[in-house]
């Protein structure tokens, strides 16, 4: 017996998302992104799943390379957001890691570093995101300065990154991608733009390399359904179970602060999860969960380890069964958008609290 709270995560859907992000983009070659822990999905597993499809992944940090690297993993390994002190340099030479450059401070200490082999490195330019990355006007000489410091390969890739590419009725991702081919067109490079938004919605943005990650986990990032998008499939399922039913009466408060109020005779299910396990605590009572097939609200404050729903409408609902937070039939952005976020942020947050089931053929739920 256990606490029934439960990820299941559909390997078989993962890769055919990324098949499906390679068939999207034929002409590019497309990196497979799992920082953070994979969106929350586990980075081993995932990397472990890829490996005979990805031929690069890119994570946040070496911390997060290293740990791919010690399962196994052999590719090219590129670091998004490049080193953040010196001393990683060597070991990021050494574990064939490959860097993003986008600051003055990287260049100069990729220039005086002391590294065993030359650095394979990506130049980020900063062409609207203004997060990170070169301004255009300093790329040509960074450029010269790094291929001249002897520790970096010589074939660079360009990079930039898109602040709205999920908003296909925009124009700026077009803007980002003018400002990009002006400050590449000198250079003989290899690019790189698209990020999952972009690699469904922005043709004219797909390049050499593409960087898909969260349309890997099986969830659209874009603001409208697209054609494409329809083909994903969900990878995580995030499950637990009813541990408690009650009637309550017309009048009656359910849970902390009484926030939520019977408006007639009720049936309350408890269900083991709760903001401990990294449900969003501040999800409304408008937010669905899945039991028996039937869509049902939380009714009160998210606890800890526990929520509370209104099944009144689900009359041979029983302890003990199974409930879905979301998944294959109820999408995780249904749960964001009620709680005010995006997918990526709930997958993300999942804790280690809940343990996590590999399913290398796939998985099917009633
Ligand atoms: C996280 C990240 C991506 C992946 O973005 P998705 O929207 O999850 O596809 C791509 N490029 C960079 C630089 C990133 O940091």
């Amino acid at each position: 017996m256990a606490r029934p709270s439960q990820i299941h995560i559909d390997l078989a859907a993962l890769v055919a998302n990324y098949r499906l992000a390679c068939s999207l983009a034929p002409k590019s070659k497309t990196m497979a992104i799992i920082k953070a822990n994979a969106y929350g999905h586990g980075a081993i597993s995932c990397a472990q799943a890829l490996r005979n499809d990805a031929p690069v992944f890119g994570v946040a940090s070496i911390e997060e390379a290293l740990q791919l690297r010690q399962a196994g993993i052999k590719q090219p390994i590129l670091l998004l957001e490049g080193c953040f002190t010196a001393d990683e340099l060597p070991l990021i030479a050494q574990q064939q890691l490959w860097l993003m450059v986008e600051n003055s401070r990287q260049v100069d200490m990729i220039c005086t570093a002391d590294c065993a082999v030359p650095l394979q490195t990506w130049i980020k330019i900063d062409t609207g995101m203004h997060r990170l990355g070169l301004s255009p006007a300093q790329v040509p000489r960074l450029f010269q300065r790094l291929l001249q410091s002897g520790n970096v390969a010589s074939s660079i890739t360009f990079a930039t990154h898109f602040a709205r590419a999920d908003e296909t009725d925009n124009d700026f991702t077009q803007r980002q991608i003018r400002c990009f081919q002006q400050a590449i067109k000198a250079f003989n490079c290899p690019t790189s733009l698209a990020n999952s938004a972009a690699i469904l919605a922005w043709p004219e943005a797909h390049a050499d390399w593409n960087r898909a990650g969260f349309m890997l986990y099986g969830v659209s990032p874009l603001n409208h359904v697209t054609k494409a998008c329809l083909q994903l499939q969900p990878v995580m399922e995030l499950t637990s179970k009813i541990i408690s039913l009650r009637q309550v009466e017309s009048g009656d408060g359910v849970g902390y602060g009484q926030q939520w109020i019977a408006s007639r005779p009720s049936t309350i299910a408890t269900i083991a999860i709760g903001y401990g396990d990294g449900y969003p605590r501040n999800a409304p009572d408008e937010t669905p969960v899945l039991i028996r097939g039937q869509r049902a609200n939380l009714a009160g404050r998210v606890s800890m380890d526990m929520i509370t729903v209104d099944v009144s409408h689900i009359s041979t609902v029983a302890i003990g069964d199974p409930v879905i937070l979301w998944g294959k039939q109820l999408s995780v952005n249904e749960v964001a958008k009620a709680c005010g976020t995006i997918g990526y942020e709930l997958l993300t947050r999942i804790t280690s609290r809940v343990p996590s089931h590999n399913y290398p053929s796939g998985f099917h739920t009633s």
